[in-house]
């Protein structure tokens, strides 16, 4: 059947601005880097795009490498806009990154202006779009001068490949001279991508969230749930088809009798808060208004559904922010 877009999709959303910029995500994004391959049935991918479309997310994250094989969550996308998405394409944000190993030899990876002009060509053809919304550098290139990546992300908005571009993993340092140089530039940089959860807090002790507030730049936060980690699907066993079994990027090194210790105790501040542990782990990293948007995975629509629904609970009292911090770090 031919899907028809919830006319009531942008009732229940928040749509954060980022930074100082004219561009405002939605407070939930979704990611397409795991289940969105050639392995998983394509109506799963729809079922979990048109779902949270429906919800008011305007906002699908992608990278060259997502798969597998590389490159084919893009194409997956890809088709999607020509048939669930067709004529929807200027109600979405759509990103994708350039970075890590995509191709065979020295430019298929990294920041080279090669690897990354190049990297982008390949996405717009996949995607089968004429520009993406944000274009990303995945991560800092040690050996190629950041000047150089810098100016391959300015030529992908002359080039009218990309609107505004973003980087991704930067520390705070790289990223205050990747913002001079782009400020030189005159470039659209409006975003930082990094990791955050209440289990991983680099951005707070790296200080790169106070960089980002003072420079004016948005932030959009990957695996907010820590691959699954944060979430109820842990807590008795490693179910089939989850993450952690599957042998993918969550180790079962990660669910240690110490970490699911930490987890069951705040599986259970989120109940009595009347939430799920996913839900209050969304909640948690927008509380810091720096925080533009959470960036999800799912491998399911009810996932999605579930995400949203922390949006009806957003606050936190002092004394739940402090059990967080006692639960999950010590
Ligand atoms: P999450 O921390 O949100 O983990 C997603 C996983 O959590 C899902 O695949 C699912 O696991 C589980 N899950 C999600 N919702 C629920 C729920 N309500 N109840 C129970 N389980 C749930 O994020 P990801 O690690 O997937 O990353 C999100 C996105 O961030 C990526 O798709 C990508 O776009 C981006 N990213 C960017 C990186 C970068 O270097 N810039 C690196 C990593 C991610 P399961 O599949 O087991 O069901």
């Amino acid at each position: 059947m031919k899907y028809v877009a919830n006319p009531d999709r942008y009732q229940q959303m928040r749509y954060n601005r980022l930074g100082k910029s004219g561009l405002r995500l939605p407070a939930i994004s979704l990611g397409l880097w795991h289940n969105f391959g050639d392995d998983v049935p394509h109506q799963t991918k729809v079922d979990i795009c048109t779902t949270a479309f429906d919800l008011g997310i305007t906002h699908f994250d992608l990278a060259n490498n997502y798969g597998p094989p590389p490159g084919s969550a893009e194409k997956a996308f890809g088709r999607m806009l020509k048939e669930e998405f067709a004529g929807l394409r200027d109600e979405m944000i759509l990103s994708s990154k350039s970075g890590y190993l995509m191709w065979d030899g020295p430019y298929g990876e990294w920041g080279s202006r090669k690897n990354m002009i190049a990297s982008c060509d390949q996405t717009l053809k996949r995607l089968g779009v004429d520009y993406v919304d944000i274009f990303y550098s995945h991560r800092f290139d040690p050996e190629t001068p950041l000047v150089e990546t810098m100016q391959a992300l300015d030529h992908l908005v002359r080039a009218g490949k990309a609107l505004y571009v973003g980087i991704s993993s930067y520390n705070a340092a790289r990223t205050r001279e990747a913002y001079n140089i782009l400020t030189e530039l005159g470039t659209p940089f409006v975003i930082h991508q990094p990791s955050y959860s209440m289990l991983n807090r680099w951005v707070e002790t790296d200080g790169l969230l106070d960089t980002l507030e003072e420079v004016g730049l948005g932030s959009i936060v990957f695996s907010p749930l820590a691959q699954g980690m944060l979430t109820n699907k842990y807590l008795r066993d490693i179910p089939q088809g989850s993450r952690a079994s599957q042998a993918k990027s969550l180790s079962t090194d990660f669910l240690s009798e110490e970490n699911l210790t930490r987890v069951k105790a705040l599986h259970e501040l989120a109940e009595q808060r009347g939430q799920t542990l996913a839900q209050m782990a969304i909640a948690w990293v927008l509380r810091d208004k720096r925080v533009s948007s959470a960036l999800i995975g799912a491998s399911n629509a009810q996932q999605v559904v579930d995400c949203v629904g922390a949006l009806a609970h957003l606050d936190f009292s002092d004394q739940e922010l402090a059990a967080i911090d006692r639960y999950a770090l010590d």
